[in-house]
């Protein structure tokens, strides 16, 4: 790993000095949400006190100013993972929005009745309810890669699943609950020579690991900025450029329109096909701001520095009795639970002690389910969390445990 001060890097958290409960934050929940570095807030500073005007319909210097850095931010993001073309940048909410526009648009354009759509066991909430909500609408079929007993994606079974009646294939680069890697070029490549595109929910992989749609092959890829040490309400899809052409717009409004007639209209061209209405124009500087961040760090050097936290918290979480982790996890998210203990209860205690983690199902309920899991305490980490912090929610974890064993 190149020299890199993380010491430097954590002090451009201004939240990561604040007390809880009068301890030291341990802020382990960056799976939900990353927070965000100095830079990223005086950006978004910037945008508001210096040329805030709404984008791509004013004559105006302001406007102006704030349409070339709207459209700035669309080239950089497009450079961040690879693609080709800033058009195939989609500007939305986050992933889940992004997922749910595939979902309508690409449902409402090639789906018919009896076509199959295939998902995995251990998808987010937010990509498998716009699917299942597809396949109602269009009376479609849904189906779902297994587990093996690792809790892998059982390739074998998936191969079984496609079929000529696969249309679309939806699965997450890695698992919000098992911090597993699910082999995406393999899924690509066996989707694709089946006759099926791709959607891959990059929400937990691109803040951890270099993203290239293009070397993929991928023919939607989504994130969201929040999850980026971006600002929250902005998300990408990207597509490939001949299927968001093909696909009929989202929603209806201002900016997606070339023509309108009281009785007809004409859309525009990509990318504000898909983006009715005002767009986050402060959100996207943000978020390229953001990626600039990443880019100054080198996402190969904050893969190295999560790994390393990810193995010290793993050696470390397998000492203590009863401790179960669940998977194999390899990739900034870890998940556990100890003997009969409640998830919760052990959330709650490790909170009064300053240590922030998630419990609960992770909004991937059948994938807790299957696991017959009562839910998980997850662990999640970013650039700038530190083996100290480790030490510290591991002697939080003891206390709590002792407590409620
Ligand atoms: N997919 C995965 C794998 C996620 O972890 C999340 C966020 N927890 C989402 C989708 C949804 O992201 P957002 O809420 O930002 O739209």
């Amino acid at each position: 790993m190149t020299n890199i001060n993380f010491e430097d890097i954590r002090q451009q958290f201004p939240i990561l000095t604040r007390q809880v409960y009068n301890k030291q934050l341990v802020y382990f929940d960056n799976a939900a949400t990353t927070q965000k570095p100095q830079c990223v807030l005086d950006k978004t500073i910037e945008a508001y006190t210096q040329y805030n005007s709404n984008i791509h319909r004013g004559v105006h210097y302001l406007s102006q100013v704030a349409t070339m850095a709207h459209e700035q931010a669309r080239q950089d993001i497009a450079d961040f993972i690879g693609a080709k073309d800033k058009k195939d940048i989609i500007f939305t909410r986050g992933t889940t929005e992004a997922i749910n526009l595939v979902a309508f648009c690409f449902g409402e354009t090639f789906i018919d009745e009896g076509d199959e759509i295939i998902v995995s066991a251990v998808e987010h909430h937010s990509n498998l309810v716009p699917w299942q909500m597809m396949c109602e609408r269009k009376k479609a079929i849904l189906r779902i890669i297994p587990l093996k007993d690792d809790c892998q994606l059982d390739l074998q079974a998936f191969e079984n699943l496609l079929n000529e009646r696969t249309k679309l294939v939806a699965v997450a680069h890695v698992s919000n609950v098992l911090g597993m890697v699910n082999p995406i070029e393999t899924i690509i490549s066996m989707a694709h020579k089946a006759g099926a595109k791709v959607l891959i929910d990059g929400a937990q992989s691109v803040a951890h690991t270099r993203v290239d749609v293009s070397q993929l092959d991928a023919d939607f890829f989504a994130f969201s900025g929040h999850k980026i040490y971006g600002p929250t309400g902005i998300g990408i899809l990207y597509g490939k450029e001949n299927i968001l052409n093909a696909m009929i717009p989202y929603q209806g409004g201002g900016e997606m329109i070339q023509h309108v007639e009281y009785q007809h209209t004409t859309y525009n061209e990509l990318p504000y096909k898909f983006e009715a209405g005002t767009p986050d124009f402060i959100g996207s500087v943000g978020l390229s701001e953001a990626l600039k961040f990443v880019r100054s760090i080198g996402i190969e050097n904050i893969k190295q520095h999560e790994t390393d936290l990810l193995v010290y918290a793993l050696n470390q979480l397998n000492q203590i009795e009863g401790m179960k982790i669940i998977g194999q996890p390899t990739s900034g998210v870890i998940s556990f639970n100890v003997g009969k203990i409640h998830p919760y209860d052990i959330g709650v205690l490790l909170d009064k002690q300053g240590v922030a983690v998630r419990t609960g199902h992770h909004c991937a309920e059948p994938l807790i389910n299957l696991l017959g899991l009562p839910g998980t305490v997850r662990i999640s980490f970013a650039i700038y969390n530190t083996k100290e912090e480790i030490d510290i929610m591991i002697k939080a974890l003891k206390r709590a445990v002792a407590m409620l064993q």
